[in-house]
């Protein structure tokens, strides 16, 4: 059996728009990402999250992906 693999997933850090915090990483399928933009003319980001040093949701964009 050969192993399956998961798609073309990346890894990017997501940082705060505002105070440049680095508060997370995520994974995201990029063939799922061409798809949003192409039926919504939105991609997935920025996007809201929580933002620790904030205190508040705020718009994190995506950085280079990590390894
Ligand atoms: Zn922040």
């Amino acid at each position: 059996m050969a192993k399956k693999k998961k798609g073309p997933r990346q890894i990017v850090g997501l940082q705060c728009i505002k105070c440049k915090q680095f508060g997370y990483v995520t994974e995201f399928n990029k063939v799922n990402e061409q798809l949003k933009k192409q039926t919504s003319n939105e991609g997935t980001f920025p996007i809201s999250k929580y933002c620790k040093r904030c205190k508040k949701h705020t718009e994190h964009k995506a950085m280079k992906k990590l390894k």
